[in-house]
């Protein structure tokens, strides 16, 4: 096994599956079945969900609302994704745990480090929801915050394609991928893997992050075996 604790960022349209919008339940259970599968190996999860596919604090200032209030909007559909995943992996009878970055009990506990590392060592999964509780910030940037704080060996990014390419592969069929890339590449060929906060984080943290095709079965547990079947990002 290559790591021992993970962070795992999904972003919310990951969980929309082809609707793009609202909560696919055979997505969410195909998610608690891979993550269950690399628990049960003892690898510690946590786990940042974004809330992209309920609602996203910047686009509701296109459509007249304040930012911060959007951005709150934003946060409080992440805790939405967070329980809806906790609740997946209850049911197939893993334990998890939501911890909020604002103070929301009942709904979930009140993140810090030391109860969340606790949770982990017990074989908990930590689904770390809220983003960092500000707005202006990103999930991206709270996974980065999280993993350095929680001192995961990785943070591995679950995305619906399989790495970091030269252009987007979607629209450029000549686009190559890059197996390992440094944050020094990244920042001089303006790709963008992160937002920028959540990129020199990362660096400055020497934090790697893999960026992986979560959708494929089986995949999770291929990079945290250490299999070379994404894009690792280095210092
Ligand atoms: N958000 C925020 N502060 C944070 C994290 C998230 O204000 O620390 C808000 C922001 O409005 C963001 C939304 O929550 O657009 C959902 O998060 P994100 O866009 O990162 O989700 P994803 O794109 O990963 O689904």
């Amino acid at each position: 096994m290559k790591y021992k604790r993970i962070l795992l960022k999904l972003s919310g349209e990951s969980l929309a599956g082809n609707a793009k919008q609202g909560i696919d339940t055979a997505c969410l259970e195909d998610y608690a079945e891979q993550l269950k599968s690399v628990a049960d190996t003892g690898v510690q999860i946590a786990i940042v969900i974004g809330g992209g596919n309920i609602f996203r604090g910047l686009q509701g200032t296109k459509r007249g609302f304040d930012r911060v209030r959007g951005d709150q909007m934003g946060m409080l559909a992440t805790v939405v994704n967070s329980l809806a995943l906790c609740s997946a992996l209850t049911s197939i009878g893993q334990k998890s745990r939501v911890f909020t970055a604002i103070r929301m009990e009942p709904i979930g506990e009140f993140y810090s480090k030391w109860k969340a590392i606790e949770a982990l060592e017990k074989g908990e999964i930590v689904i770390l929801s809220g983003g960092t509780g500000n707005p202006f910030f990103t999930t991206d940037t709270a996974s980065a915050l999280r993993a350095i704080e929680l001192e995961a060996d990785a943070m591995l990014k679950g995305t619906r394609v399989d790495g970091i390419y030269t252009a987007d592969p979607e629209k450029d069929p000549s686009a190559v991928k890059f197996e390992r890339i440094s944050y020094d590449e990244i920042y001089a060929k303006g790709l963008r893997v992160m937002d920028l906060t959540a990129t020199t984080m990362c660096k400055e943290n020497e934090l790697p992050v893999v960026v992986f095709n979560m959708d494929i079965y089986g995949n999770l547990k291929k990079v945290i075996d250490g299999e070379n079947i994404g894009t690792i990002v280095h210092v």
